[in-house]
């Protein structure tokens, strides 16, 4: 692991940051985890578009601005030296007092760890994970904007706490209207009819960089997508289910709650998607080098 801090880049065990951070303090800030394929940061621009939006939605001012971050995020890389990575770029509030007020920080920090992630046993990819209906809903975007990818990743972690508690590999989480947001950390795909369907942000979703390219793949392919509110309902009657992420990859749903979907098993649809996400991951990105 390699880690940019304070300037320079260093060994993931020599990173530290100060317990006055209310990043730690208050989970205040916001991130993106970014991909590496064949040495190319993936979506470059798309990852500091949403980091940058989000950074003024909650009022956090980028020291050197989206610039800056491109820069630190291809050093980082570099520094790696790996062909493929994941790598996580944070920038917290800062330094300030014990005290929740982030007029008390008067500079964000910016971090980025290179490294590698696995968010489910490979062999998974190929049978499928196992979902449970999490009891922990979805925030709405007037309490902590789902939109806003922020350090404060509470009701993402208990949701997956949860599944994992109950022997299921994700957690599904709903709105207050019982409507499908997400997952812990990646976002949700129905193949229903031959036509790709997914939950609108308004229902609680990141507007996900691995959604968006599935969205596009899908329509330069000729299929119909649709965004739209969807329930468990639409889960059972679903042929397909997958997950988008990231960290996560696209990733086939096999259950929900001890039910199976479609044949219970990763689908034609999903196949597809896979391999045309594969050679775009192969040819699309910012150099690191
Ligand atoms: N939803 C949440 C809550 C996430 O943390 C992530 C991972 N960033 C996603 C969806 C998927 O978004 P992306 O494809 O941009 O990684």
């Amino acid at each position: 692991m390699k880690v940019w801090l304070d300037g320079r880049v260093m060994d993931g065990d020599e990173a530290r940051i100060p317990v006055t951070d209310h990043g730690f303090l208050y989970g205040d800030g916001v991130f993106e985890g970014m991909r590496v394929h064949a040495r190319r940061v993936f979506r470059m621009d798309d990852h500091m578009a949403r980091i940058d939006a989000g950074a003024r939605a909650i009022g956090l001012e980028i020291p050197g601005g989206s610039d800056a971050l491109r820069g630190v995020v291809l050093e980082t890389a570099r520094a790696l030296g790996a062909d493929d990575a994941y790598l996580r770029l944070v920038v917290s509030r800062g330094e300030g007092g014990l005290g929740v007020d982030p007029t008390l920080c008067p500079v964000a920090r910016i971090v980025c760890i290179a490294d590698h992630i696995r968010i489910y046993p490979p062999e998974l990819l190929r049978t499928g994970i196992s979902m449970v209906t999490s009891t922990w809903r979805r925030p709405p975007a007037d309490v902590l904007d789902p939109r806003v990818k922020s350090l404060n990743y509470l009701n993402n972690a208990l949701a997956k706490q949860e599944a994992r508690r109950q022997g299921a590999d994700e957690a599904l989480l709903l709105n207050a209207a019982g409507n499908i947001a997400e997952a812990s950390v990646a976002n949700v795909f129905l193949v229903r009819d031959g036509v790709l369907l997914t939950p609108p942000a308004i229902d609680g979703a990141l507007e996900g960089i691995t959604r968006r390219t599935v969205l596009e793949l899908a329509a330069a392919d000729g299929s119909p997508t649709r965004e739209c509110s969807l329930g468990r309902f639409d889960v059972f009657a679903a042929s397909e289910v997958f997950l988008t992420g990231s960290g996560a990859g696209i990733v086939p749903v096999r259950s929900l709650d001890g039910q199976a979907i479609g044949k219970g098993e990763p689908g034609p649809v999903v196949h597809r998607l896979q391999q045309a996400f594969d050679r775009f991951a192969a040819s699309e990105g910012t150099p690191i080098d």
